[in-house]
């Protein structure tokens, strides 16, 4: 086994144990490899272990790295992770096949306009600022009915809701929270877990984790 082939397995382990315990179908979790800052040579590793979902989180990178990826790979799924400003909706819908980070009606606006004018529709997360934490990206929750309504009635192809938990705390109590509220609004769709909180965050319920360290470096 290649090294990115044993840290895919891994990957592929820890959520296969964690689905598991909470008696969940670990095919119910999707695994995306976020390749943001890793190389050509280093993201064509993994492709080559089977891996098809891959994550970035700037426009500008994505259209540097992917298109020339994508020519040989076309059935690579491209997901969006990290701040969408307006004015990229267009370039993030003609290259991205899921994007994450909905958090503002203006973007639902933007990405409503762009999915028409390309005629291609993204599934679409919103994420939520779960730890209501200032700087964070995310809508705040008190926002979120409000936003979930206007995203379905802009037509967006809405699968889910996303969240980042406060670094410097349990992530479990905000994942439970997270699939609370998705519950609450229909959306089956739950992407939460990263490198370090794969475990709970499929115990509680994740539908994609976004891997990026355990994935592309040796732990
Ligand atoms: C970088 C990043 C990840 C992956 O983080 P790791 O800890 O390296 O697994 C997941 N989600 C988002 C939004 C990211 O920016």
């Amino acid at each position: 086994m290649t090294p990115a082939a044993s840290r895919l397995h891994q990957v592929r382990a820890r959520v296969a144990a964690a689905a598991k315990a909470a008696r969940r179908n670990p095919a119910s979790v999707e695994i995306v490899g976020v390749s943001k800052g890793r190389s050509r040579p280093e993201i064509e590793e993994i492709i080559a272990t089977g891996l098809r979902d891959f994550g970035e989180n700037r426009v500008q990178e994505a259209q540097e790295k992917w298109p020339e990826i994508l020519a040989s790979h076309p059935d690579i799924r491209l997901h969006f992770v990290g701040r969408l400003q307006s004015n990229k909706a267009a370039d993030a819908v003609a290259l991205f096949d899921v994007i994450h980070s909905l958090d503002r009606p203006s973007l639902v606006e933007a990405l409503g306009e762009a999915s028409v004018k390309a005629g291609k529709r993204p599934a679409v997360y919103i994420q939520v600022n779960i730890g209501d934490e200032g700087q964070k990206g995310g809508c705040p929750i008190a926002d979120l009915p409000g936003l979930v309504d206007l995203a379905r009635s802009a037509d967006l192809d809405l699968v889910g809701l996303m969240a980042i938990p406060p670094a410097d705390q349990q992530p479990g109590s905000y994942f439970a929270l997270l699939a609370k509220l998705a519950a609450r609004h229909g959306l089956n769709g739950l992407s939460m877990g990263m490198s370090s909180d794969i475990e709970p965050a499929v115990m509680l319920g994740a539908t994609a984790v976004r891997v990026g360290s355990a994935l592309f470096e040796d732990q």
